[in-house]
């Protein structure tokens, strides 16, 4: 049976590893330590390299002292990283998640009053397993004539179980009501079937959360049509990855939509969802946001939340005036002008 996931205990001023990554991610890095700060976050910053610049400066898109480094500390802030072709993997992101074993992607999706959308009143948790599934990489032709290509869905018991527990786990810690098993075990019985099956057998060890569960397309459809009825849900990968595509465009969209991948131990990586958006890269518009409710995020994994409350609140004092929001949320401030209304929010 697995464990509860316990977090590590941090110290009063831990190191997290700080991956600032390509295109955008230094601009959105530096807005994001700037309101850290000034919310009192109490953070020591290890800056380390992944991605294209790293390939360029260091020889290699995931160096050994940028992996050193997150096994030192257990935690790390990652701005969007590219992938050079030839990597020898098909993403830096996936390594990373691989190298760690982050099987949980944990990506809350809130209403942000302010951000143009089409709803209000959204307050979903996406809890995505993230090893597993068609993701597994176990994908081949099937004949040197390539007339075929096989991808095969790995769901294991213990990956299901592990990522279900913290989705209950964190239901719990949070004061959520309810979790939402997504699956297609009606046609896929045996691996979606697995799945659905470990989410019943947990869900008995947690009474006081209701738990139900839905087929994936239902989901897709109840997702834009009462989103307001969902509370955290937990799902494979494939699911997980579209699914969590559409609850940020229910609040905003990708440039507002956060994200931690969390391991055994509490190992985690907080990272905005967005790419690397080469086309804006060094305007100075790009849009914080993401990376800083990323943070936000963090400040709570090492136990600092008066801190990340605080800075929660500037994010949202900051997004409710056109005249500090980023122009891809349809107001007239820069990266500066939207950092500078935050800071602004936590000295006033
Ligand atoms: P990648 O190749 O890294 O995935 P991309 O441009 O294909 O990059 P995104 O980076 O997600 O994909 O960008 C999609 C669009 O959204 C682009 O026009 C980009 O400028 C914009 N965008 C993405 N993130 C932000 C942001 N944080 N602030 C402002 N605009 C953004």
């Amino acid at each position: 049976m697995t464990t509860s996931p316990t977090p590590p205990a941090f110290g009063p001023c831990p190191t997290v590893t700080l991956i600032e990554g390509d295109g955008i991610g230094p601009e959105i890095a530096a807005a994001t330590v700037r309101v850290i700060a000034a919310a009192g976050g109490q953070l020591t910053w290890d800056r380390q390299l992944a991605g294209m610049t790293a390939a360029a400066e260091a020889g290699d898109p995931l160096p050994a002292a940028t992996v050193a480094s997150i096994k030192a500390n257990q935690v790390a802030l990652k701005g969007p990283l590219g992938t050079p072709i030839g990597a020898g993997f098909r993403s830096v992101n996936v390594a990373l998640r691989q190298q760690f074993d982050l099987y949980a992607n944990v990506r809350p999706a809130v209403t942000i009053p302010g951000v143009p959308s089409r709803y209000t009143g959204v307050d979903i948790v996406m809890v995505r397993e993230n090893t597993e599934d068609l993701y597994a990489g176990v994908e081949h032709y099937i004949d040197a004539r390539r007339s075929a290509a096989e991808s095969i869905a790995i769901i294991t018991r213990l990956g299901s179980e592990r990522v279900i527990v913290y989705a209950f786990e964190y239901a719990r810690r949070h004061g959520r009501k309810r979790v939402t098993l997504v699956h297609k075990a009606n046609i896929l019985k045996l691996s979606n079937g697995l799945f659905l099956d470990v989410g019943k057998e947990v869900a008995q060890r947690y009474p006081e959360i209701a738990f139900d569960d839905m087929i994936v397309d239902a989901t897709a459809l109840k997702l834009v049509v009462a989103p307001e009825r969902f509370d955290v849900i937990v799902t494979m990968n494939l699911f997980g990855d579209i699914l969590s595509d559409l609850t940020a465009g229910l609040v905003g969209g990708l440039g507002v939509a956060p994200a931690a991948n969390i391991g055994d131990g509490g190992c985690a990586i907080f990272e905005a969802v967005h790419g690397t958006a080469p086309d804006i890269v060094g305007h100075g518009i790009a849009n914080p946001t993401g990376l800083m409710l990323s943070a936000v995020m963090l400040l709570e994994h090492v136990g600092q939340a008066p801190a990340a409350a605080r800075m929660r609140a500037a994010i949202l004092a900051a997004l409710a005036d056109a005249t500090s929001r980023t122009r891809d949320l349809g107001g007239q401030a820069d990266t500066r002008g939207f950092t500078d209304a935050g800071v602004r929010a936590l000295e006033a």
